[in-house]
């Protein structure tokens, strides 16, 4: 058996449909969309029938789809681009503590400039409360910004709830879809929010492409100024070959949503249950029912999760652990110490996120490898049994 790839929500490999899609935008129509002839006006119609498309896929007019390089890029322009519009509103940002770095570290280098910074706490299951959103709401919020599932414990939190809370007080909602767009149906009224951000690379679709939702009215500034492309939100030339990747992986993904999504709970419930089973003192993190369908998230205490990563990377499984290397130095996830674990727990946490293409015996084998790998990491962290001095012979 090959290797076992159950990282998806770090990447997902192209849907060999969506390359296809992609490979005459690549080369015969490489015209600059902005130009004013032949080959030129196809690439233009190229990207606004993949906004189109886009647009009906989560329910949004096409005026209000942007395209982007991807979902950090997509939450950066969220979060200045509103802060800055909002700016004579007043200067403060009501934040979850378990964002993406894409989300938190931008409101981190707004709070460095002046602005005020709340992060809203999580239960022990990475929830966030609406009504702790009403509470942190005041007359000079800018934005209010809660990810649509968490990437790293799948948690799926109640946004609808939130958008009730949010609207009621005319402030904007900022959702990153990241980890649930093709994953999730998506409907942007149903949701409430103000923007929604999306990369194509999660759902099988090229890096480097990302779809932002902006409601019609919504104030928000652009990151980047230039030749006015993407009606003046995002200047600099499309990449047309990823905007029509983009949009063919989001339609495959909704697509076959109602096979794929089925089969995944299947396998994740599955993979979940082997490893708490075999591995003793296994604790599953993230909400036991509002989660994604495809993560699996595990602590197991007395282990090192990068150690156990490099223990499964040499047997073949390509996982992911709750840490993140911040500045050369293994921090433990802020996501996982929000919920309240131990920062030794934390440390010896494991993520695997499924896709379309695992089967059931690489959820088996997978549980086999993982149980294997705890108890030899275990044994050896064991303090061992004082040696004997070695027996010398006396010299007669
Ligand atoms: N937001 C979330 C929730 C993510 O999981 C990620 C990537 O892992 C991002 C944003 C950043 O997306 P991108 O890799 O397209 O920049």
């Amino acid at each position: 058996m090959g290797t076992i790839y159950m990282d998806h929500a770090a990447t997902t490999p192209i849907d060999p449909r969506v390359h296809e899609a992609m490979q005459p935008w690549l080369q015969e129509c490489y015209g600059n969309p902005s130009s004013p002839y032949a080959v030129a006006r196809r690439a233009r119609a190229a990207i606004d029938d993949a906004r189109e498309r886009v647009a009906g896929l989560i329910g949004a007019r096409p005026s209000e789809v942007y395209f982007t390089a991807g979902g950090t890029e997509g939450d950066n322009l969220a979060i200045k681009g509103i802060a800055w519009a909002r700016e004579a509103n007043g200067r403060h940002l009501i934040v979850s503590s378990i964002e993406h770095q894409a989300v938190l570290e931008t409101a981190r280098f707004l709070s460095r400039r002046g602005w005020e910074l709340t992060l809203l706490p999580v239960d022990s299951h990475g929830l966030v409360d609406p009504q702790a959103v009403a509470e942190a709401l005041r007359s000079d919020t800018a934005l209010v910004a809660v990810m649509h599932a968490n990437n790293e414990v799948g948690t799926v939190q109640p946004i609808a709830e939130i958008a009730a809370v949010t609207r009621s007080r005319g402030v904007p909602l900022v959702v990153d879809a990241v980890q649930t767009a093709g994953l999730m149906p998506i409907d942007v009224d149903a949701l409430g929010c103000d923007v929604l951000v999306m990369s194509a690379h999660k759902f099988y679709g090229p890096k480097g492409a990302g779809a932002v939702y902006v409601r019609r009215g919504t104030p928000i500034e652009p990151l980047l100024h230039g030749g006015g492309q993407e009606r003046g939100l995002r200047a600099g030339t499309e990449s047309v070959a990823g905007i029509v990747g983009l949009a063919k992986a989001l339609e495959l993904a909704c697509a076959e949503m109602h096979e794929v999504v089925p089969r995944l709970i299947r396998l994740r419930d599955e993979l979940a249950a082997g490893i708490l089973q075999r591995v003793p003192g296994a604790r599953l993190n993230g909400d036991p029912a509002k989660r994604l369908p495809n993560n699996v998230h595990v602590s197991f205490a007395g282990v090192d999760g990068e150690s156990l990563l490099l223990n499964l990377d040499l047997a073949g499984l390509a996982a992911s652990s709750g840490s993140a290397c911040t500045s050369g130095s293994l921090s433990p996830s802020h996501v996982l110490l929000a919920m309240g674990l131990s920062r030794e727990l934390a440390r010896g946490s494991l993520r695997l996120t499924l896709g379309k293409d695992n089967t059931e015996v690489e959820v088996r084998r997978a549980v086999d490898l993982i149980a294997a790998a705890v108890e030899r990491l275990r044994e050896k962290n064991r303090p061992t049994a004082r040696m004997a001095p070695p027996f010398r012979a006396q010299r007669a």
